[in-house]
């Protein structure tokens, strides 16, 4: 692919449905001149980013945040707006080349939780931030006893991840989820909030506490950035160049489009979710986030009761899984999934959820969002492989939200620092196998690898 840029008129996601003054918002009419740090990008990334640079700095550098297209319109504006870790994702952990452990894994998402939860009450963000539980539900039998085993297997050796996770046996399942069909489920900590008023929130805060240092600079895709002889590098925009000591690519998926090393490593992929409203709010409300799994023919859909009573909830990939060029390596999210798939979500909560046939419930938006897969399922997080005064954080897979404020701040201090990951990770936590390296780029573009991929 050569131009891997965000298209224009995305579909409508129902989070950006309340735009902020911001959306369209440019510091100045022209792009400065020079700036200590430009970052690429304003979802989740580039904004804890941003924050983590400028916060209780007293001697901020000048930051330039570019957007190629309204605030925050990637996939940070178009998720299910939940954070947590899958009882399938630590069961399923397999050690990567460093030390860190599914453990240091667990550890790591529960400070992102409290993380969050920290600069939503000292920002004052007002974005529905609420501490909850979340099931992992099991429709199948053989899933539910494959993860029960690795679960008791893993008590037993005293892995602290199961501490926080709880199991809920098929005697109960149905009862305590409200799912038709549960056989067994998980329930573990996790927090929801309304993603695209948090980075917009925060971002004000921001423009208003360092009016002198913070440049933004909506509409404004970057088309390449490349390295000048003395280590700075030349952003080159569709509204002129400009020059930046240090760059940060905050990039999901659309990061091989300016480098070009991440083809075939930050893989963009499509992804559905909608927005269902019942005719009122149906009591008691649902206080915890799902992720229900349907079984190997099916697969897992992702769902976020809302404080208003509403639901978000996407997923349904077994409907379009089969056409392959309509979701893998497709960065389009103006283009809709067919009406036939998008009708999986009309009766949704009628269908799945005990309590809610007579409910009313209606289908009020369906929309696409671009997710950075990569071949180990983890981020690249640290220096740009190879390249001086380049640094990134991209490849979120399916969980920015469980992954990416600490990072951002790891990037933030490398930055700083002019360091490494290496050299900041470990002692922020950041699981060791998030580090980007010349090896890691080898080992997922391994050709037996690429053959099983495609
Ligand atoms: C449908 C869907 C559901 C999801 N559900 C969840 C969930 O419930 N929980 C969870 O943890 N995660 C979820 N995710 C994943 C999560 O949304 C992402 O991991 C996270 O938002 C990534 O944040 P980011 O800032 O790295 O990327 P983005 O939010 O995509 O931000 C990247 C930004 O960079 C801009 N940009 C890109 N290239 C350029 C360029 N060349 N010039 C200028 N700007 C550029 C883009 O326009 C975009 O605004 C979901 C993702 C999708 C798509």
């Amino acid at each position: 692919m050569d131009q891997v840029l965000p298209v224009p008129n995305p579909t409508k996601a129902y989070w950006l449905s309340e735009p902020h003054e911001l959306a369209r918002f440019r510091s100045t009419p022209d792009l400065p001149a020079t700036c200590d740090v430009a970052i690429i990008g304003s979802g989740m990334a580039g904004i804890t980013t941003a924050y983590h640079l400028l916060h209780s700095n007293k001697q901020p550098p000048n930051v330039v945040i570019l957007e190629a297209r309204e605030l925050c319109s990637g996939a940070t504006g178009r998720n299910g707006g939940h954070c947590k870790v899958k009882v399938p994702t630590f069961a399923g952990f397999t050690p990567g080349p460093g030390s860190s452990t599914v453990d240091d894994m667990a550890v790591y998402v529960h400070g992102i939780i409290n993380g969050l939860k920290q600069i939503v009450e000292e920002e004052e963000l007002d974005c529905e931030f609420e501490l909850r539980r979340s099931f992992d539900i099991q429709l199948d039998d053989d899933e539910s006893k494959r993860l029960k085993r690795i679960y008791d297997e893993s008590a037993k050796a005293g892995s602290t991840w199961t501490r926080t996770v709880d199991y809920i046996d098929e005697r109960f399942a149905g009862q305590i989820t409200s799912i038709n069909g549960a056989n067994t489920a998980f329930t573990g900590p996790a927090c929801s909030f309304w993603p695209y008023k948090f980075v917009s929130q925060l971002l004000a805060r921001l423009l208003a506490q360092h009016p002198r240092s913070l440049n933004f600079q909506t509409m404004t895709p970057a088309t390449s950035v490349t390295l000048s002889e003395d280590g700075s590098s030349a952003i080159h925009t569709s509204r002129g160049s400009f020059k930046a000591e240090k760059v940060v690519f905050a990039t999901n998926p659309y990061t091989s489009g300016l480098i070009s090393q991440f083809n075939d490593i930050i893989t963009p992929i499509r992804g559905m979710t909608s927005h269902i409203v019942p005719k009122q709010p149906i009591h008691p409300h649902l206080s915890n986030t799902y992720n229900i799994d349907f079984g190997p023919e099916k697969g897992t859909d992702y769902l976020n009761p809302r404080p208003d009573g509403s639901i978000v909830v996407g997923g349904g990939k077994w409907l379009y899984n089969s056409d392959r060029p309509s979701w893998f390596n497709n960065f389009d999210d103006s283009m809709p999934f067919p009406p036939q798939t998008e009708e999986y979500w009309e009766g949704y909560m009628q269908r799945n959820f005990r309590g809610w046939e007579e409910s009313g419930a209606e289908l009020d938006k369906v929309w696409v969002g671009i997710m950075g897969i990569t071949p180990d399922g983890w981020p690249h997080v640290g220096r740009v492989p190879g390249v001086k005064n380049q640094w990134m954080l991209a490849g979120f897979n399916g969980g920015g939200m469980s992954m990416i404020l600490t990072v951002a701040k790891a990037v933030a201090t490398m930055v700083k620092e002019d360091a490494g990951f290496d050299e900041v990770a470990g002692g922020l936590g950041v699981p060791d196998f998030w580090g980007t390296s010349e090896e890691r780029l080898r080992v997922g573009k391994d050709e037996d690898l690429m053959v099983k991929r495609k």
